[in-house]
């Protein structure tokens, strides 16, 4: 196996969480889950069901209160914040729900934003950053501030800047759900061609386009 196939390794063991320690509703019942690399895993199930709760905690920004999170092979859930946030920039690529891109710096600073996190401002950066927003089809807003573009524009820049450090894994919460079919065709193949380089990619979503094109399904 190579370096890059160990860097995709995504899994779970034994997953529970709550928002609080006592007396909240447990969420995911202890979920024992290995996430293929090279495919799109669609993360389903009704609304309040835990879909959005399960990408945070695969994303290292939540804990669980029980169980397990393997990035790259290593247990990552039980590591300090430090750590944690140094995983999550070198490895992981996350699409919010509700793009919040910061209002002040234009669409291209946004997309570069998580370059500076992993300490790589570079040219490459930049090109990889206008490559991407032009795969996406919103190229020509680069150089917008957040306000002037529309919430389906947004959520493409927000899926640019998710995959602007090259990550490992990408998780993406409702990719899809501001989006009209060539949009979200856009968006699923961006992701889509992400995976077929042996990325492990996750999809929260019950929009049954998503679901009819995900490689594997994990019902929650
Ligand atoms: P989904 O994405 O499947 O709709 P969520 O992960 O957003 O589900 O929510 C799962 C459950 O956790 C819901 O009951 C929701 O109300 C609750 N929840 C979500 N976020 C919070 C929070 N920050 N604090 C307390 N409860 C929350
Ligand atoms: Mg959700």
């Amino acid at each position: 196996m190579t370096a890059d196939d160990v860097a995709a390794q995504l899994a779970v063991r034994d997953l529970t969480f709550a928002y609080r320690r006592r007396g909240a509703e447990e969420l995911f019942g202890g979920l024992t889950h290995t996430f293929t690399p090279g495919a799109v895993t669609a993360v389903t199930g009704p609304s309040g069901r835990g879909k959005s709760t399960l990408l945070y905690v695969l994303g290292l920004m939540l804990r669980p209160v029980r169980g397990e999170v393997h990035v790259a092979g290593r247990r990552a859930d039980t590591l300090s914040d430090a750590r944690r946030s140094a995983v999550r920039s070198e490895r992981i690529g996350f699409v919010f729900q509700d793009a919040v891109l910061d209002p002040t710096r234009t669409v291209l600073e946004g997309v570069l934003e998580p370059t500076l996190y992993a300490g790589r401002p570079t040219p490459e950066g930049r090109g990889r950053a206008l490559a991407l927003l032009d795969r996406l089809g919103v190229e020509a807003r680069a150089d917008h501030r957040p306000g002037e573009i529309s919430g389906g524009q947004a959520q493409r820049v927000a899926v640019a800047r998710a995959l602007v450090n090259d990550p490992a894994i990408v998780l993406a919460d409702e990719p899809t759900g501001n989006l009209d079919h060539d949009n979200a065709t856009i968006v699923l193949d961006a992701l889509r061609e992400a995976a077929s380089t042996g990325r492990t990619v996750v999809v929260a979503t019950h929009d049954p386009f998503v679901l009819a094109r995900a490689d594997e399904v994990l019902a929650l």
